[in-house]
């Protein structure tokens, strides 16, 4: 069997979805199981309803565009409005709960999330069994999917993989499972994270031992930049798990970076598909590449990073200051990008740039912490940088050439990856350049 995660553009309007019934049709002899994020914008608009209800604003409109946007892409498939009405109630239930308590906890905005996947997979399910493949929506924690609470980045729990096919095993119908949600074992309901519908994809495949992991989306696979800073970015072929997790990981939208941990640990490949043009072969995600796959892939970038830089003169020389600092950042849940070192101080890179206030006040009591904001992460990726220098060589005389003020550098650690920051004001130049001299040359 094979996984299919159709992302938000796949599922924008009435068309995409139509084609979505085609693409699972065509793939029906590998027993697909899909997986579908919210109608395109939907999470975004959520997230703002939340925010107007918690500030006391009128909600009316803006839900009921939310409910006329689905209700038209039901009657254009033909589909009764009765197939969401019960979580359309709910959903507007929930809005005017919180104009009313004027509160919004973590919890309380995963909840008001999950709707986007929850509408979705009602429409998509109604439209493949009207069209011909007979076919059963589910929350993802019907069919086994148990997270820990982290409301807003919540990940699955081990005894997730023995449910998971204990549910399915049964279900003859195509399954259309919500990205994106799972609940905690107190029964609430879960985000996995921002663009998450790809990590879920990787959940199931995982747990299901699928073949292949489809993540069909509005671009032709993993391309060599973002391709709405750079129009000219090429597709990429093939790329390893490591490269496709640095892609991730350094601000390459088209995966969530978690997608790859399950795959990795089940080696089961993953296709990134464009659902608008799905005779394209799209980008292999696999364990290895052969040699001549070995080449650069692609530049991405993270906008709006802080460096928090520590210098302790006290701590010279002495062992656990290292320790020291990362079990700060670690108590306060921040994610950190990249490190540099020397003997008496310390730099580390993160995008959490407005939770940093109590980790500096915290870092302050035994070292000298301070924040430089406005920086932007460049990451430049590929498994020829494990064998030669001429990247980076070439990535460094264009810095210098354009004048560039270079904060803080990263490479070696994985190899696959070199890394380096910028200030924000000039990121766009600098991919569009480096683009130019890396991959158009
Ligand atoms: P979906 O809703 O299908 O999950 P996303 O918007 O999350 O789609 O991800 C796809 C988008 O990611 C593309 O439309 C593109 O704009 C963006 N993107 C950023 N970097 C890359 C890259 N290196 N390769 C391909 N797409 C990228
Ligand atoms: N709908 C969710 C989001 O917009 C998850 C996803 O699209 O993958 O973040
Ligand atoms: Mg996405």
């Amino acid at each position: 069997m094979i996984v299919q995660k159709f992302g938000g553009t796949s599922v924008g309007s009435a068309g995409p979805i139509a084609r979505l019934a085609e693409i699972v049709r065509a793939h029906r002899d590998r027993s697909p199981v899909v997986v579908v994020s919210a109608v395109g914008g939907v999470t975004n608009k959520l997230f703002a309803l939340a925010n107007q209800a918690l500030a006391g604003s009128d909600t009316r409109a803006e839900f009921a565009a939310l409910a006329a946007q689905h209700q038209t892409i039901l009657k254009e498939l033909g589909l009764p409005e009765a197939t969401i009405a019960r979580e359309l109630g709910e959903l507007e239930r929930l809005v005017s709960g919180i104009g009313l308590i004027r509160e919004l906890t973590p919890r309380t905005m995963d909840q008001l999330a999950s709707f986007g996947e929850r509408l979705s997979v009602r429409i998509v399910a109604a439209h493949l069994t009207q069209s011909g493949t007979p076919a059963r929506a589910f929350e993802a924690h019907e069919v086994g999917l148990v997270t820990d609470g982290r409301f807003g980045g919540a990940r699955p729990l081990p005894e997730s993989e023995a449910a998971i096919r204990a549910a399915l095993e049964g279900v003859r119908e195509c399954p259309v499972i919500t990205g994106y949600i799972g609940r905690d074992k107190q029964g609430n309901i879960t985000t996995l994270g921002r663009g998450g519908s790809d990590y879920s994809a990787a959940i199931f495949g995982a747990a299901l031992g699928a073949q292949e992991i489809q993540i069909w989306t509005d671009v032709d696979g993993v391309m060599s930049a973002d391709p709405r800073i750079v129009p000219q970015a090429r597709q990429v072929p093939m790329l390893s798990f490591a490269e496709a997790a640095e892609l991730a990981f350094f601000g390459a939208k088209v995966l969530h970076p978690a997608t790859m941990v399950p795959a990795i640990e089940k080696n089961i490949p993953i296709r990134v598909l464009n659902s608008f043009r799905p005779e394209h072969p799209g980008t292999g995600v696999v364990a290895r590449l052969s040699e001549d796959q070995r080449a650069l892939k692609s530049i991405t970038s993270k906008d709006r990073i802080a460096v928090v830089s520590i210098v302790a003169a006290p701590m010279l020389n002495q062992y656990g200051f290292l320790e020291r600092i990362a079990d700060v950042f670690a108590r306060h849940e921040i994610v950190v990008d990249m490190i540099a070192t020397s003997e008496v101080s310390v730099a580390l890179t993160t995008d959490a740039s407005a939770k940093l206030e109590p980790v500096v006040e915290e870092l302050s009591r035994f070292s000298e912490a301070r924040v430089l904001r406005e920086l932007a992460m460049i990451s430049i990726v590929g498994e020829e940088l494990q064998s030669s220098l001429r990247v980076p060589a070439r990535v460094f005389a264009r810095l210098e050439a354009l004048k560039v003020r270079v904060e803080m550098i990263s490479y070696g650690a994985t190899r696959n990856n070199l890394c380096f920051l910028v200030p924000r004001e000039r990121l766009r130049e600098v991919v569009l350049e480096l683009h130019r001299e890396l991959f158009e040359a």
